[in-house]
């Protein structure tokens, strides 16, 4: 796609260099001077034929005109002032735009820009505060239950890149995703200095998509963080404007690298004849695709509704209580705050989101019914160990669709009165008396509680780490 305010400046500068006034320029190629003017300041986009013409009486080719780069570090500087001056943060302020002139000198123009950019970054690290960041993430969590946590044309894109290059079922190989790299001009590149902030590092100059080594277990995840750096391309992102933007590109991300290991139409009719056979189980749909436990439960939350006619839940917890991801439409009671966010609650001690991490044998899922005040919910969880500990992963129904799950003739019952404090979130009185004034703990500090977000061009980067790693890395010239 060519950028109309970087092709004007081009024409501009080699009409410049020409010697050539606008008329003189115009009249030559048959067009008035004032519409000339229009190109080179980026409103309106020269037509092929006119493009073709101004090459020709510049004495440079088509190609030379529309390469991406300004011409000069001059016009990067007058572009970026354009940029940063149409932003959502200078535009809030009333002030007037100021057009870079011929007559305003380099320093002037640098300090112009170097005020914008500082502006911009100061605007971006007072958005990523943590108590906007959990509105945002609480807006996103209704606005996908809304629509069932269904993105239709993600699904269509993905199954558009599978097959393209000619994906014919199964377990999606290591090598079908370096082809789909391949044909978006990418070459993925394991290395094992990634910056700390990052999951994977783009670079768009020389085509290379920076992954972790191969060696680091859980063999999909590789796959999953090349697709979903794939995807940030395939989906035209760009730089995240604020939080609520980033959350929404990196659910999209998330949602198409499921939906590529996971394509919409084999899911569904895998997962669609398991149902008929009253055999529904997490565990197989995982198997059958070869991803994790998680990948393929948050999967089934988006095809669920849509296509099985099942309202459901999902529910990631730490062996602390508390919830790290969550999706339910079933109407499961699940712990929010008083803004309505619910990452980071503690869970109840009778779900099986919780009870699960008490089993010793933990080779297959757990089921269980919970009886909640909301009604009777049935579960699948199964239990895992990752950096930060030991998590479970939770999947499961109302009680009436619970037939059509394997596990669903499960004896374990419980009862859960949460949100009522008496229900477990309060100790037994027997216990209290028992151990008042007869123990100590000393709390341990979360760690992450009181540190700011890193506040980078994208919300929690290090762009000096990032940066440092592009350069170290790229290829020599
Ligand atoms: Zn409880």
């Amino acid at each position: 796609m060519v950028d109309a305010a970087i092709l004007g400046h081009r024409i501009r500068h080699y009409r410049s260099a020409a010697e050539l006034t606008l008329d003189a320029l115009g009249e030559r190629i048959g067009l008035a001077g004032s519409q000339l003017s229009l190109i080179e300041n980026g409103h309106r986009e020269p037509k092929l034929s006119h493009l073709q013409a101004i090459a020709e009486v510049l004495g440079v080719t088509t190609a030379q005109l529309l390469e991406p780069e300004p011409p000069s570090e001059r016009s990067r500087m007058e572009l970026d002032l354009q940029r940063l001056q149409e932003g959502a943060s200078y535009r809030r302020l009333g002030l007037p735009v100021v057009r870079p002139t011929r007559s305003m000198n380099d320093d002037l123009l640098a300090a112009l820009v170097g005020m914008h950019r500082e502006l911009d970054r100061r605007a971006r690290e007072a958005i990523a505060t943590p108590e906007q960041a959990r509105r945002d993430a609480t807006a996103l969590r209704h606005r996908m239950r809304e629509q069932a946590n269904a993105l239709p044309e993600i699904e269509d894109l993905a199954e558009e890149q599978l097959r393209a290059v000619g994906y014919e079922g199964g377990s999606l190989t290591h090598r079908t995703v370096s082809e789909m790299a391949a044909r978006l001009g990418f070459e993925l590149v394991y290395v094992t200095d990634l910056p700390h902030s990052t999951r994977s590092v783009t670079d768009l100059e020389n085509g290379r998509i920076y992954l972790p080594p191969a060696s680091i277990p859980g063999g999909h995840g590789l796959r999953s963080m090349a697709l979903q750096a794939l995807a940030h391309r395939l989906l035209g992102h760009h730089e995240p404007q604020d939080y609520s933007e980033f959350l929404q590109q990196r659910l999209e991300i998330n949602y198409f690298a499921a939906a590529t290991l996971m394509p919409r139409s084999r899911a569904v009719d895998y997962l669609r004849k398991a149902k008929k056979e009253r055999n529904l189980a997490v565990e197989d749909f995982r198997d059958a695709f070869g991803v994790t436990h998680e990948t393929a439960a948050m999967r089934f939350t988006n095809l669920a509704t849509t296509h099985l006619d099942l309202r459901v839940h999902f529910l990631r917890v730490g062996e602390d209580g508390a919830l790290s991801r969550v999706y339910e439409n079933d109407g499961i009671p699940i712990p929010v705050d008083a803004s309505g966010h619910a990452e980071g609650q503690l869970v109840c001690r009778k779900f099986a989101a919780r009870s699960a991490f008490e089993r010793t044998s933990r080779t297959t899922e757990f089921y269980q019914y919970t009886d909640t005040p909301n009604g009777t919910f049935w579960c699948s969880t199964q239990t895992g160990a990752g950096a930060e500990g030991e998590f479970s992963i939770s999947f499961g129904v109302r009680f009436d669709d619970a037939k059509y799950f394997r596990g669903s003739q499960t004896a374990f019952r419980e009862v859960s009165r949460c949100p009522d404090d008496r229900c477990c979130a309060r100790p037994d009185d027997g216990l209290v008396d028992r151990w008042r004034r007869k123990s100590w703990a000393s709390a341990r500090m979360h760690q992450h509680t009181l540190a700011p977000l890193p506040s980078g061009t994208y919300p929690g980067v290090d762009d000096a780490e990032l940066y440092a790693f592009l350069e170290r890395h790229a290829p020599a010239i």
